[in-house]
Parts: C-alpha cells; sequence; structure tokens
C-alpha cells in the first residue's frame, strides 16, 4: 500500500511502498477513506524541536481520519468488518489511576496515532478496538467523519465554560479557532469576535459566524488588539478562547478578560510565556482552563450532536481535498497560508 512516511529522523517524508499492517490481537484494520492534515502534522513535517524529541522515524503520519474496518484481530467481533468509523486518536493505557478513574484524557502514558505510531496518511492503517468511534455514513460523509477529532478539540475548548449568552473572544483562526466561532454561535453565545493575523483566515472567521473580526498583524505590543477587543465587547469580554498559542495573543487574553471571567487556554505556545500574574490574573479574579485533546468519549457524543444536527457545518472550511500522491502540495499550500483544512483520500487516485 501507498503511505506518506517520514523515513528519517529529519524535516520532511516521502511516499513510499509498504506491507499493508498486521492487525494485532485487539486491532482492527481500517482501509482509510479521508484523512485531514493538522497543524500537529506540519511539526512533524518540519521537524521543530517537540516533533524531533517525540517522534521516532521510520513512522506513517496522520491521525486525523475516516473509513471502514476491512479486518479484526483476534480478540475483536468480526461483525464490525464494514462499519464506518473515525477514531479517537490518543490511546490511553487503561491501567493508570487516571485511566481507572473514568478521566483518560489525562493518562499520563497516552500514545498518539501517527506521532507514537503508525498513522492514516496511508491506505489503510490498524488501530486498537477501543480508539474506534461509530459513525453513521447517512449523516456524516467521509470528509466531515475525518474531521471529529479536530473538531472535538474545539468542543472541549470552548465549551468548557458555558458559553450562552456570553461574550467571547475566539484569539486565532486555525482551523481549531474556526471551529470554535461555529461551536460558540451553535452553543447560544451572544457575540463571538474573533482576531488572527491572516486575512483569509478572518474571511472565514466571519463565514462561520464571527461578529466581528479584527487583525493585530502590525501590532507587536498588543495594544491595538486590546483596544479593538475592548471596543468590540463594551469592555465586557466574559471568556477568552485562546486558540494561536502565539505568546503575544496569549498575554492579550489575560488583559483582554473581564473581571471574573474565563481564559480557557489550547493554544500550545512554542516556549514559555511571561505572564503578570499579579495585575492580569489574580486582581482580575479569572479562572483559566487549560485544555488538551477530547474527553474520552464525552466530547464525541458532543462533536456528534453539533455535526449530525446541522448546528454546525464544517464545509466551508473544507479548502482542499487530494489523492495521498499529492499530499506534499498540501502541505506546500498549508506552510503558506493558502488552505484551512485539505482532506486526503488516500484509496482514491
Ligand atoms: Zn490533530
Ligand atoms: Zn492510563
Amino acid at each position: 500500500m501507498k503511505a506518506l512516511r517520514k523515513i528519517q529522523n529529519a524535516p520532511g517524508a516521502e511516499l513510499v511502498t509498504i506491507p499493508i499492517p498486521r492487525v494485532a490481537s485487539d486491532d482492527v484494520l481500517i482501509k482509510v477513506e479521508a484523512a485531514s492534515i493538522c497543524g500537529t502534522d506540519l511539526h512533524i513535517m518540519e521537524w521543530d524541536s517537540w516533533s524531533s524529541n517525540r517522534v521516532k522515524a521510520p513512522i506513517t503520519l496522520g491521525h486525523e481520519m475516516a473509513g471502514t474496518v476491512v479486518a479484526t484481530g483476534t480478540n475483536i467481533d468480526p461483525t464490525l468488518i464494514g462499519e464506518f468509523v473515525s477514531c479517537e486518536s490518543h490511546i490511553t493505557c487503561g491501567s493508570c489511576s487516571q485511566c481507572e478513574s473514568q478521566t483518560p484524557h489525562m493518562c499520563p502514558n497516552t500514545e498518539i496515532i501517527g506521532v507514537d505510531r503508525d498513522g492514516c496518511f496511508a491506505e489503510y492503517i490498524s488501530v486498537p478496538e477501543k480508539v474506534l468511534w461509530h459513525t453513521n455514513r447517512s449523516k456524516l460523509n467521509p470528509k466531515i467523519a475525518a474531521l471529529q477529532e479536530a473538531f472535538g478539540g474545539a468542543v472541549r475548548a470552548s465549551l468548557a465554560h458555558n458559553p450562552r449568552g456570553k461574550t467571547v473572544a475566539v484569539l486565532g483562526c486555525g482551523p481549531i479557532g474556526l471551529f470554535s466561532i461555529a461551536i460558540l454561535k451553535a452553543a447560544g453565545a451572544s457575540k463571538v469576535i474573533a482576531t488572527d493575523t491572516n486575512e483569509y483566515r478572518l474571511s472565514l472567521a466571519s463565514e462561520m459566524g464571527a461578529d466581528s473580526v479584527f487583525n493585530p498583524a502590525s501590532d507587536a505590543n498588543c495594544g491595538n488588539t486590546l483596544e479593538w477587543l475592548h471596543k468590540a465587547s463594551k469592555h465586557n469580554i466574559d471568556i477568552v478562547v485562546e486558540m494561536s498559542g502565539a505568546p503575544v495573543s496569549i498575554k492579550t487574553a489575560f488583559k483582554a478578560v473581564r473581571q471574573g471571567g474565563y481564559v480557557n487556554l489550547f493554544g500550545i505556545p512554542p516556549r514559555p510565556v511571561e505572564i503578570d500574574i499579579a495585575d492580569d490574573l489574580i486582581f482580575k479574579n479569572i479562572t483559566i482552563l487549560a485544555l488538551n485533546g477530547r474527553e474520552i468519549f464525552d466530547t464525541w457524543h458532543k462533536t456528534r450532536e453539533l455535526l449530525e444536527s446541522g448546528l454546525v457545518d464544517l464545509n466551508p472550511l473544507i479548502s482542499h481535498t487530494l489523492p495521498l500522491d499529492r499530499a506534499m502540495e498540501a502541505f506546500d499550500l498549508l506552510k503558506n497560508g493558502k488552505a484551512c483544512k485539505i482532506l486526503i483520500e488516500p484509496n482514491n487516485s
């Protein structure tokens, strides 16, 4: 089968032909119909400091997918063959105290698909049966089904504090920030305002329902952005959802939120960030929620509800659909800021 693999511990990846994976006893084999590219894949492709410390080549990339079960391991019910599924990308150990207390999303032994074991930018992938998320093909097509994993991250981060009737600022309009805008509107936020340095993303932010958008591109000290946020919210931002991970944006989040407000941190900064704890946190009595991944599988249920009901339509965010042979082109488009979500169809050349 064809697979996009990192062959060496260095930047880049290669499209290669490898055997279809052997199915371990607790696994299933999935024929991948759609797989989407995530910011994490870009980091691994570029071989930044995080990925070079974590990822070990050779490995097939990709962790967001949908497809059909075509084989089952010896411990798994063979009637699963033919099921349409997506997957939770975090494979938890099942035996640590977090897993045993029904909070597996905090498992310290988590193994991630496409990071710690072979991923889904391939015609087939073998995954443990326990990460399958059964999906109704008549309600979600393979491309939307493949987005559920990434969308779930945004669902958890956006709804960590109930946004109904609240004014919310979303900082950073990459795919996860754009998902967040749609989720917040669907969940009844009264006003959603958003910032990003890319005009293409800001136009998508408006399309997903943002009431007002701002480009802080030339604002190194966050003064103008703060002024805009105060003006657009009438000095009353109840919740900031920080999706960019940019240090300047994280600082802005704490300065922009109202007294007693919430800051939900989801974007991952590339380095430590200096925060004015006295003035921006303690004297403001704010609550900080730091979030990663999805609650397994609670978040997936909320995700299903939002997508199947039609409350959120992700189609405007799918900018390209490409065969696996053109995956490297997809990475270039993303690097140049000319794409939003790109779907790869490994079995469609
Ligand atoms: Zn991802
Ligand atoms: Zn565990």
